[in-house]
């Protein structure tokens, strides 16, 4: 399974060190925050201090997992020398944690992004895992099967909590193991992950089918107001900031509209705009079969997945945003 061959020394550097901060990216989804609850528990066992940082909140429908409360601020956190990014595919999604990245000793990512840069002093990218908590999963199983007598080894001592973390992780970047990112590895991990004993069905419940009425009719706004392009091959929908403040939104009452848009029948791209502020703006494609959206987003400096990407936009967005669907359709 998943080779992994930097693993031994990712371990080994980690084992030197005793305090580590573990970094989620901006805009937190599942996968970022259980991958750092269960690598926070991981690395207790192995006796290192951990502190948990984000630069937003954890987003409501996560708060049920346990120590979701202990992620803390940039600002609040004690200076460590070393520091892991975790999920984030660039420096940019570090937010206003950056700062503990750039002045750090030693710094390490684990992440699944195709678009990542190995930016980081110790990477472990593996760009055909569909969630970083199954790059996690299978480096926890690594220090298992390759003990070095070290403290890291107890990397290696999954628990029904962790294994919660780590299936949650799984299930939300895979859309409930729906999406293409879904291999023989993902439901190998899974199953490991369900011999712990772990709620499937629990999880599942409260991940997916848990949704304050605003955000169902968000996703009602957005539908209705959506338009195609291309012989009904792109989707486009545009969220106001005024209908944003209206439902009194937080950014994951956003999440699943692309997916949304991306169900319509006839349609490869979706394409979902959300106004930030004034000027700001977040973009998120979503492809169905073939076209990369990764490669589309680096272009305008965001990043992501072949059949999920995004990036953020600043100044005229309607003739930006005619520009893209044409851009799109060219290339469809
Ligand atoms: P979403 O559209 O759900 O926000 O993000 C979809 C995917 O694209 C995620 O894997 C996320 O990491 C990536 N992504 C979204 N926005 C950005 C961005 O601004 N920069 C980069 N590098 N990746 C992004
Ligand atoms: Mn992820």
């Amino acid at each position: 399974m998943n080779p992994m061959n930097n693993s031994l020394k990712f371990l080994s550097e980690l084992d030197k060190q005793s305090d580590i901060i573990l970094i989620a990216h901006t805009s937190p989804d599942g996968d970022t925050i259980c991958s750092c609850l269960a690598l926070f528990e991981l690395l207790k066992k192995c006796g290192k201090n951990v502190q948990l940082v984000c630069d937003c909140v954890v987003p409501p429908i996560l708060s049920f997992f346990e120590n979701s409360d202990k992620f803390i601020m940039p600002e609040d956190a004690v200076k460590s020398p070393c520091v892991m990014t975790v999920d984030c595919s660039d420096t940019g999604r570090l937010g206003r944690a950056y700062p503990l990245f750039e002045n750090a000793d030693v710094t390490f990512c684990i992440d699944h992004h195709i678009t990542n840069t190995a930016f980081a002093d110790y990477n472990i990218i593996d760009a055909e895992a569909a969630a970083t908590a199954q790059v996690v999963y299978f480096l926890s199983e690594f220090a298992k099967n390759n003990k070095q007598n070290l403290k890291i080894d107890s990397l290696g001592d999954i628990d029904k909590n962790i294994a919660s973390y780590l299936y949650g992780g799984i299930l939300t970047d895979t859309g409930r193991f729906a999406y293409s990112n879904s291999t023989a590895d993902t439901f190998y991990a899974a199953s490991k992950l369900v011999e712990f004993g772990i709620d499937v069905s629990d999880l599942c419940e409260k991940l997916f089918m848990t949704i304050p009425l605003r955000k169902s009719k968000l996703l009602g706004y957005c539908l209705e107001k959506s338009k195609l392009f291309s012989n009904e091959r792109i989707a486009y929908s545009f969220l106001p900031l005024a209908v944003v403040k209206e439902y009194n939104a937080g950014n994951n009452d956003t999440e699943g509209i692309v997916e949304n848009l991306r169900n319509i029948d006839t349609v490869e791209v979706a394409v979902f705009v959300r106004q930030d502020d004034e000027n700001r703006y977040k973009i998120s494609t979503r492809s169905k079969k073939y076209f990369d959206v990764s490669e589309l987003c680096r272009k305008y400096g965001g990043g992501g997945h072949k059949r999920a990407a995004g990036f953020n936009f600043e100044g005229d967005i309607d003739s930006f945003i005619d520009n893209l669907i044409a851009e799109i359709g060219n290339e469809l």
